[in-house]
């Protein structure tokens, strides 16, 4: 039988029947440590009772009546990131693409507003933003880009963390300076704070808007609620989706009223966003990310992986040269090919994902416990003794 699938991805020959908190079962009953969590998605484990309860009495009311009319669900999911965040308004959708497309027409629109002439979006190489047109004209990486052109017109590109290139990049046609406060895709690179901080200077100077794609840092996952913070500056947009329905797709913009002013009635939409199932997962999610002590779990975890991560570096420096990250945002910088070492580790049952800039990027559920992270590890070092063996 031929797989109808379109073989736009090479999956492991693995099926997953069931999950449970950190470990997903595979069909012949096979038991893996989840340390990929969807990348990035699963971000209270599989199965966790608080949304499972939350979707299914959802699911038995009401799943979807569309946005011409109020979604209590959805008011209640704003209200909530607008008092958690820097953000005063929230665009619900589907996706970390179109939370980006949305922050994108959020830009544009802004300025269009005001009758300036102000349109171009910077961004940074390595970056990644999503798979539609516009996001992989912001994300210019050759390998998404390629045989897809013509690209979208308007966005320039200087390198990560260069807070120069950034200020001699910038032009009266520039809109919005646009980054990921850790780049995932790209390969687990932070952001130097200071570069944080020196866009948001940059941005204030130009009177242009600062956004951050947080679709992978976000809610939680470096230990803060949002990346940036840790930088201690805000943006005026801000991209999410990943964790912030635990597994049920979603995503979210986030503007300042002042940036969205220009999102008037029909400016923009989404048949499906916001609509009361997903809101039903994304305000469960919250329920238990709010939670006192949440963050600091998430925080003493990531600290608590890197001096483990660190450790393996030491003992198997032929296989792995470095690790890096922020929270439970963490990667190995392989000195095997990156998709050598992730196979391994399946094949030990753990599951990590490649990254670029050859990384095996470790993205635990945020409620991994001590005892997950050793078991983890282990299988992380039996499995570099196994490559080192080889080689
Ligand atoms: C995953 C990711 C996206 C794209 O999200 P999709 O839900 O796949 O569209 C965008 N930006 C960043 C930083 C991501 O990690």
């Amino acid at each position: 039988m031929t797989n109808a699938v379109m073989q736009t991805y090479a999956p492991a020959d693995v099926v997953f029947d069931k999950g449970e908190g950190v470990y997903l079962i595979a069909e012949d009953g096979k038991r893996f440590l989840d340390f990929g969590a969807g990348v990035a998605v699963t971000c209270l484990g599989h199965a966790h009772p608080h949304l499972v309860s939350a979707l299914t009495e959802q699911a038995a009311k009401l799943w979807h009546c569309s946005n011409l009319y109020r979604i209590k669900g959805q008011e209640r999911f704003a209200r909530r990131l607008a008092d958690s965040t820097f953000g005063d308004v929230v665009f619900s959708c589907n996706s970390g693409a179109e939370a980006n497309e949305c922050a994108i027409k959020i830009a544009r629109k802004y300025f269009a507003a005001k009758g300036s002439k102000r349109y171009r979006i910077l961004t940074f190489a390595g970056a990644f933003h999503g798979r539609t047109m516009a996001t992989l004209s912001a994300g210019k990486q050759a390998k998404h880009c390629d045989g897809f052109g013509p690209m979208l017109d308007g966005f320039d590109q200087v390198a990560f963390n260069d807070l120069d290139a950034a200020r001699a990049a910038i032009t009266d046609e520039t809109a919005a300076v646009h980054v990921e406060p850790v780049q995932g895709e790209g390969g687990m690179r932070p952001a130097d704070m200071a570069f944080l901080q020196g866009l948001r200077q940059l941005c204030d100077e130009h009177g242009i808007l600062l956004m951050m794609d947080e679709v992978q840092t976000g809610v939680g996952r470096t230990g803060k609620l949002f990346a940036h913070e840790w930088a201690g500056i805000t943006p005026d947009v801000m991209a999410i989706a990943k964790g912030i329905g635990g597994g049920f797709p979603v995503g979210a913009c986030i503007a300042t009223a002042e940036a969205a002013s220009g999102m008037a009635p029909g400016a923009h939409g989404s048949t499906y966003g916001g609509n009361p199932l997903a809101m039903a997962a994304t305000n469960a999610v919250l329920d238990i990310v709010l939670e006192d002590g949440f963050l600091n779990h998430v925080a003493q975890m990531g600290e608590y992986l890197q001096k483990r991560m660190d450790d393996v570096v030491a003992k198997y420096p032929q296989i792995v040269k470095g690790a890096r990250g922020l929270g439970l945002m963490v990667g190995f910088e392989c000195v095997v090919p990156n998709t050598d070492l992730v196979a391994q580790c399946f094949n030990n049952g753990l599951l990590a994902v490649p990254a670029g800039d050859n990384v095996m990027r470790l993205l635990p559920p945020l409620v991994v416990q001590e005892e997950h992270i050793e078991a983890a590890i282990a299988i992380i070092e039996r499995s570099c003794k196994e490559l080192s063996e080889k080689v």
